[in-house]
């Protein structure tokens, strides 16, 4: 798997994680918000979290 050393990111139950390295395997993520108006970093998400098949 490719990482992008473009998306660091350290949420290793995601299927796009590059697992050997802290990054992100995707060309490109969505980052969503959970709130209609973000205002901490807890509004803010990955949107193109998949879970990992186990
Ligand atoms: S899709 Fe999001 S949560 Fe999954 S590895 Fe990429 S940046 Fe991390």
């Amino acid at each position: 798997m490719t990482s992008n050393k473009s998306i660091g990111c350290n949420v290793t139950e995601c299927r796009h994680h590059a697992k050997t390295e802290s990054y992100c395997s995707l060309n490109h993520i969505d980052v969503v918000k959970h709130a209609n108006a973000a205002k901490t970093v807890e509004c803010t998400d990955c949107g193109s979290f998949e879970l990992e098949n186990r």
